[in-house]
């Protein structure tokens, strides 16, 4: 679906408008950009992580998501980095959650400290979690991550569901000749777990520079896949959702696709992003960004950053260029983003 521009001063004053007419409801948030694991098409092995003086403090956060919900956004997602790895992220996730406006708190992760933290998250009002899993063979898993960790994994997906998280969804990002050849697998293993298995389509925002287009598994390919256990039908979802839905009906499983490389989303999108440093990102593969932290630390207004916000997202591109000639790899790499 192409997207049209609008004219200027589309939309009033307390709505977030993109020069396309699309409105953000949907902020993530990076409260971190380090990790505990090194996962391949997402960060270096060897990594140097932000001073914690250049993060935005638990403070600074909350109050910039405030002005992000002044301006219309209801639904915010912590991201990393790995949030969890965030001291604060317990009293962050209750502040948010009771900023008016804001429904929903959801939260990324990989999972290794959800049985630490899940109860607690859900008391401070956390929704749901989606925990990223790219392999359930321990080998496989070691190569991706670059950690030992797959049961660890899989007894934070326990404590999630355990402490009443709800969703839980599960992230897997498919890389071909890696982990494809598991998506039969993930599928019967979430309709024994009742789990919602979302498939990823591997996107250029990689550290080691390994994405290649021939390593893409395109939606249709991962829906063949799925066809080997039966019949694949769609099932309906939310539009602004980045994720197709469907139904392997004789297993009873419904699963996602992410597939924002062979079929981009982007005519929809309704999500803006705040870096673990303050900056917003208009796009997951902007090549610009807008630094909010300098602006609050010199004591710049609510009024003064919503004006630079809406700047922000009013200037947003159609969508992302990796169908197209010229396209430029955004310098910022996933686990500096969020996803
Ligand atoms: S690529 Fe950018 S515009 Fe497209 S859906 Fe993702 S964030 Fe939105």
């Amino acid at each position: 679906m192409a997207v049209e521009p609008v004219a200027p001063g589309t939309g009033t004053g307390e709505v977030l408008i993109d020069r396309y007419g699309r409105v953000a409801r949907k902020l993530r948030v990076s409260l971190t950009d380090r990790c505990n694991f090194r996962c391949v098409y997402c960060m270096p092995e060897h990594v140097t992580f932000m001073p914690s003086d250049e993060l935005l403090t638990a403070d600074e956060i909350v109050r910039i998501v405030g002005v992000f919900a002044r301006l219309g956004v209801e639904k915010v997602r912590l991201t990393g980095g790995e949030p969890l790895l965030r001291p604060e992220v317990v009293d962050i996730t209750r502040r948010i959650k009771a900023i008016p406006g804001i429904r929903t708190v959801s939260l990324t992760t990989n999972g290794v400290r959800l049985p630490q933290l899940a109860a607690p998250l859900k008391a401070a009002g956390l929704d749901g979690v989606n925990v990223s899993l790219d392999s359930l063979d321990a080998g496989r898993f070691r190569l991706l991550a670059r950690r030992d960790q797959l049961e660890a994994v899989l007894e934070g997906i326990r404590a999630a569901r355990a402490a009443g998280l709800d969703p839980v969804k599960v992230n897997c990002v498919v890389m071909r000749g890696v982990n494809d050849e598991e998506i039969p697998a993930f599928l019967r293993w979430a309709a024994e777990e009742d789990l919602v298995v979302r498939f990823i389509e591997f996107m250029p925002l990689d550290a080691d520079n390994i994405w290649e287009r021939r390593r893409v598994v395109t939606l249709a390919e991962i829906l063949q896949r799925a066809e080997t256990l039966g019949a694949v039908e769609p099932v309906a979802e939310d539009p602004t959702s980045p994720a197709r839905l469907f139904r392997v009906r004789g297993l009873g499983v419904t699963f996602g696709v992410i597939a924002s490389v062979s079929r981009p989303f982007c005519a929809a999108c309704d999500r803006v992003r705040l870096t673990a440093e303050g900056r917003v990102r208009n796009c997951l593969f902007a090549t610009t960004e807008t630094d909010l932290r300098d602006l609050v630390r010199r004591g710049a207004s609510d009024d003064e950053l919503a004006a630079v916000v809406r700047d922000a997202v009013w200037s947003k591109w159609a969508g992302h260029l990796i169908n197209r000639p010229g396209f430029v790899k955004p310098e910022r790499t996933m686990h500096r983003i969020g996803g």
